[in-house]
């Protein structure tokens, strides 16, 4: 049977590029053809911008109680097309099941949640001197773009959805080559739902191509980018050329914090779980566990008789902990970083290899990985890998944890594990990242700000803050007296210096 084929999603059709070319998509677990896609470029983006401004007027025109009521509807729709959602997620990027169908379970809740802002969020009335009434509106930016990375691409559109929709802007969104399959479907989602057809477009295709025009064209009012430090800096500079808003969720290097207090069973299980879920690629990636010494060899010893353990597999089984890297260039990256940190004289103490056995053949596995002995200052403790691969490092006090944890350019988040309460707040508001846990770690909430600090991004996904960026104010001062103001009359009875 033939791969299915989807076009782009434009004005509420699927259409082919206007080149008629397209790009395969395949599965990274044992590389079957997923689908054939269009692979859509500027002149594609331009068709869709231009189909966004003319859906644009009438969708932020309509009361925020209605755009309201039409996400609510598009949050049920998501909820009913969940099973077949979670079978593409799994085949475009090879996230286990019980990851992927625990993650899409959520989405329902952004809509949700900034449906009801849609429908409840209220202007201000600053405090004007003098006889004035000030009153503030809260209007939409337009034509907005959003370009996506893979590793949760669902979640992280709807992130950006979500907000757009609240506000009463139209957009055009340039997914992952690797993971474009859903962010198409979630159209039809909209449409059901009756977000008008324009509201919503989709143009497939490659980030210097299709992601590069969005970023530069002159009639879009907002990128936001979730990617790669370098891929934020360079759409950033596309869209200043157009003083084009911009927001970024970039890179990370997310510390693990554990002091003593916490018991080993514990603390190996929060490393497991912010280390490894999704094979390692999550920009929040518990990528540097840092261990009170007193109980380092402790930890090591559990966390690498824990990692040995994991059902490394077919993500399509219930059963699989974890899945394979979303691609070969993916495996690759973090082959090399495995060699780097040899090279630089840490421990293997995990992992460090691809696992062997016939149902790995095809696919790009690669087992979870922990470094031991590794030092602040090394590149595997530097630099974004983006894979299953974890640095433990030891630290004698609460400050020297501190200084560890915020040494990278990043700043995204972290999470510190005691009980010792006055610690726990102590530290987090001692790191410079945009999200810290406390006993927790990978937690996320529509309601909940999220960013990043340095290098991590500019902005913040969820909550009001969200929405708000993705509006302008609107400020109307009106003058409540109705007597003749004269600035110029020769008795000088205008004159007043406010
Ligand atoms: P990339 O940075 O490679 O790509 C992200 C998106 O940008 C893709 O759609 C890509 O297109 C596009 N793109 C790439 N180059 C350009 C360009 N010059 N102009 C316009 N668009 C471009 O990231 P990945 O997809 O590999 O995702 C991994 C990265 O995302 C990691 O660094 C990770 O930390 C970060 N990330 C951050 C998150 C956060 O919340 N802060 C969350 C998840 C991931 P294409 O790839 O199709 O060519």
């Amino acid at each position: 049977m033939p791969a299915p084929y989807f076009g782009m999603f434009v004005a509420g059709e699927r259409r082919p590029a206007h080149s008629g070319r397209s790009f395969a998509v395949h599965n990274p677990h044992d590389g079957a053809l997923v689908a054939e896609v269009a692979e859509g470029d500027a002149a594609d983006i331009d068709m869709a911008v231009y189909a966004a401004e003319q859906a644009a007027p009438a969708w932020a025109a309509m009361p925020g109680a209605e755009r309201g009521d039409r996400m609510h509807r598009a949050a049920e729709i998501l909820a009913k097309q969940m099973p077949e959602l979670v079978d593409l997620e799994i085949a475009q990027i090879g996230r286990p099941r019980r990851e992927m169908a625990a993650q899409l379970a959520r989405l329902p809740e952004w809509f949700r949640y900034f449906g009801a802002v849609a429908r409840t969020h209220e202007d201000a009335v600053p405090p004007f001197g003098g006889n004035f009434l000030d009153y503030t509106r809260r209007v939409p930016l337009g034509v907005v773009g959003h370009i996506t990375p893979w590793n949760h691409p669902l979640l992280i559109l709807t992130k950006k959805v979500a907000p757009s929709l609240a506000a009463g802007n139209a957009m055009v969104v340039k997914p992952s080559e690797l993971a474009p399959i859903t962010p198409l479907l979630l159209g039809d989602v909209l449409r059901e739902a009756g977000v008008p057809d324009g509201v919503y477009n989709v143009v497939p295709g490659f980030g210097p191509t299709a992601g590069a025009a969005l970023a530069a064209h002159p009639r879009i009012r907002k990128i936001d980018v979730t990617g790669g430090t370098p891929t934020g800096k360079a759409i950033g500079a596309l869209a200043g050329g157009n003083l084009t808003r911009f927001s970024a969720e970039l890179g990370g290097k997310a510390a693990v914090i554990v002091f003593p207090d916490v018991a080993i069973e514990r603390a190996v299980a929060a490393a497991l779980f912010a280390s490894f879920i999704a094979t390692g690629q999550t920009c929040i990636q518990g990528a540097r566990l840092l261990v009170h010494r007193s109980i380092h060899d402790d930890v090591v010893r559990e966390l690498v008789r824990r990692t040995n353990a994991l059902r490394v597999g077919d993500p399509r089984d219930e059963r699989t902990q974890v899945g394979p890297l979303v691609s070969a260039r993916q495996r690759a990256i973090v082959e090399r970083y495995v060699e780097i940190g040899l090279g630089e004289g840490a421990t293997l103490a995990a992992g460090g290899r691809r696992p062997e056995g016939a149902g790995f053949d095809r696919g790009c596995y690669f087992l979870p990985t922990v470094f031991t002995n590794a030092t602040p200052s090394m590149r595997i403790a530097q630099e974004e890998i983006f894979g299953p691969v974890v640095c433990v490092m030891p630290f004698e006090g609460e400050d020297e944890a501190i200084r560890i944890a915020n040494g990278t350019q990043y700043g995204l988040a972290a999470s510190v594990w005691t009980h010792d309460l006055a610690r726990a707040h102590r530290v987090a508001h001692a790191l410079e990242c945009g999200v810290t846990w406390i006993n927790d770690h990978h937690r996320i909430d529509p309601a909940s700000p999220w960013g990043g600090f340095k290098m991590s991004g500019i902005g913040r996904e969820n909550g009001l803050v969200a929405y708000e960026a993705y509006t302008q104010i609107r400020n109307v001062i009106v003058n409540l007296d109705d007597a003749t103001f004269d600035w110029y009359a020769d008795d000088g009875a205008g004159l007043r210096y406010s």
